[in-house]
C-alpha cells in the first residue's frame, strides 16, 4: 500500500545563494553515523508489550550498496539493467548514492561516503545507541537529535568534524517516523537524517519493513548541495526534489529515484542546454547532448525547457509510466521568473496519481500550443509542431515558434 500523504521531508529554508546560483563541482565527503534507540535496535524492536525480531537484518554490504559503490556497473544498455545486486528483501538495486551524483553530474561531482560505525564479525553494524526510546525523539527539534547522536558517536570513539565539504548523515534504526522525519538542518547545510527502513504505515515498527533505498538519501543530500523543493509547482515524480525519491523499478520505494530536473543540473554546471528562440527547428535526441533545449519565446520572460525523456536509461527507468510499456515523449518544463520551475502536464492534471500522463507522447503532424504568462494586455502562445518521431522515439523533431496576441 502506498502512502497518500504528500508529506516527505522537512527543512528550514535558509538557502545560500552561493549554492543556489553556483556550480556544484569537485569532491566532498559524507560520514554516516548509525544510531539506535533503547527500544529499536538493528535486529529487534519493543512494541505492544514485547520484543519482535526483524525478518531481515542489514549488513555492511547492504549499506554499501545503497550508499557507496562508486564505479557501480550501472547499465547503459537496453534493457537497462544487467546488475545482480539485491537488497535482503529481494529488491533490485541499481546504483548507490555516490553513483547517483557521479552519473548526474557527468563525473563533475564526486562524493565519498564513509560509515563511521564498526561492524561485527558477521558484518552487522554496531549501532551507536541514543540514551532514550524512539518516541522520546518524536517532534523534538532536529538540533537536539544531532547533539545526542554526535555525543553517542563520540562516546564510541568517533571524532566528527562537520563542515560543508564533510557532512554528516545520521541513519536511525527501524521504520520511518514522520515525527522523526527525514530532513536536513538547512538547505546547503551540514547534517541530514534518514530512517534505516521504509514502509507504510509510518510512525510504528514492522517486522518486515525493508531497507530504505537510495532515493531518500539522494533527496536529502541534494538539499545539502543547495536544492530546494519545487513547490507549489507540481513536478511530482519527475524530479528528485518533487517527490521522485519514491520512484521504483523492480523493487519498492526509491530504488530508482528520478533524476534532478535538468534546469537545476544546468545551473549546477552538470548539463549544457541548447538555447533557441524565434522560429526554430530542433531535433531532441534521447540520451545525447541533444536531449535538452531551452526555448525563449518573444514577449515573455518565461522560457520552456524541452526534453526528450524515454524510459530506457539509468534513472529514467523508474519514471511515471515506465511500467505501461508505452514510449516516453516530450517533457516540457516551464521556467518562470526567478528561475522557478514547473512541469506542463500533457493531460493538464497535476499530481502523482496521474503522473504517467504528464509526458507528451507526440506523433508526427501533431500541434501543441502552450500559453504563457506575458505582459499586460497581451498573451503569448508557444506552438510546437511535431515534424518527425523516430520509431523508437529516440529522435523527436520539432518546429518551435511563438506569437504575441493582443488581449
Ligand atoms: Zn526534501
Amino acid at each position: 500500500m502506498k502512502p497518500l500523504s504528500l508529506l516527505f521531508c522537512i527543512f528550514f529554508p535558509v538557502a545560500s545563494l552561493a549554492f543556489v546560483n553556483g556550480k556544484v563541482t569537485g569532491s566532498d565527503t559524507l560520514s554516516i553515523v548509525m544510531v539506535s534507540f533503547r527500544d529499536v535496535r538493528g535486529d529487534s524492536f519493543y512494541q505492544d508489550g514485547r520484543w519482535w525480531g526483524y525478518k531481515t537484518r542489514h549488513r555492511k554490504i547492504d549499506f554499501e550498496h545503497i550508499l557507496n559503490t562508486f564505479g557501480y556497473p550501472i547499465s547503459d544498455q537496453t534493457p537497462p539493467v544487467a546488475l545482480e545486486h539485491y537488497a535482503p528483501n529481494g529488491d533490485r538495486l541499481f546504483a548507490g548514492l555516490v553513483d547517483y551524483f557521479h552519473i548526474l553530474s557527468q563525473g563533475q561531482y564526486q562524493l565519498t561516503v564513509t560509515i563511521t560505525n564498526p561492524f561485527d564479525e558477521q558484518g552487522y553494524p554496531l549501532w551507536f545507541q541514543l540514551p532514550q526510546e524512539k518516541s522520546f525523539y518524536s517532534r523534538r527539534p532536529f538540533y537536539e537529535f544531532i547533539r545526542e547522536a554526535m555525543a553517542a558517536a563520540e562516546s564510541n570513539g568517533v571524532q566528527l568534524k562537520p563542515r560543508r565539504t564533510n557532512r554528516i548523515c545520521f541513519v536511525y534504526t527501524g521504520n520511518r517516523w514522520d515525527t522523526i522525519p527525514p530532513q536536513v538542518d538547512e538547505v546547503g547545510g551540514r547534517y541530514m537524517r534518514v530512517h534505516e527502513r521504509w514502509q507504510w504505515p509510518y510512525d510504528r515498527e514492522s517486522a518486515d519493513a525493508p531497507l530504505t533505498h537510495v532515493g531518500m538519501y539522494c533527496h536529502e543530500y541534494a538539499h545539502l548541495l543547495g536544492a530546494e523543493h519545487h513547490r507549489p509547482s507540481a513536478v511530482s515524480l519527475w524530479d528528485l526534489m518533487g517527490n521522485g525519491q519514491k520512484n521504483a523499478f523492480a523493487g519498492s520505494f526509491g530504488n530508482c529515484p528520478a533524476p534532478l530536473n535538468p534546469w537545476l543540473r544546468a545551473q549546477w554546471g552538470w548539463l549544457s542546454l541548447h538555447e533557441c528562440e524565434g522560429d526554430a527547428e530542433i531535433s531532441l535526441i534521447y540520451h545525447t547532448a541533444e536531449q535538452y533545449y531551452l526555448y525563449q519565446p518573444v514577449g515573455t520572460s518565461h522560457r520552456l525547457l524541452l526534453e526528450n525523456r524515454q524510459y530506457r536509461q539509468l534513472f529514467d527507468c523508474g519514471l511515471p509510466g515506465h511500467d505501461t510499456h508505452a514510449n516516453g515523449g516530450l517533457l516540457i518544463w516551464k521556467i518562470g521568473d526567478g528561475s522557478s520551475i514547473d512541469l506542463i502536464e500533457a493531460d493538464g492534471n497535476e499530481g502523482e496519481m496521474n503522473a504517467a500522463e504528464d509526458v507528451f507522447r507526440c506523433h508526427r503532424g501533431e500541434i501543441i500550443d502552450i500559453p504563457l504568462p506575458s505582459q499586460k494586455d497581451t498573451s503569448v502562445v508557444v506552438r510546437l509542431q511535431i515534424l518527425h518521431v523516430s520509431a523508437d522515439n529516440d529522435t523527436i523533431r520539432v518546429r518551435v515558434s511563438s506569437s504575441i496576441m493582443a488581449e
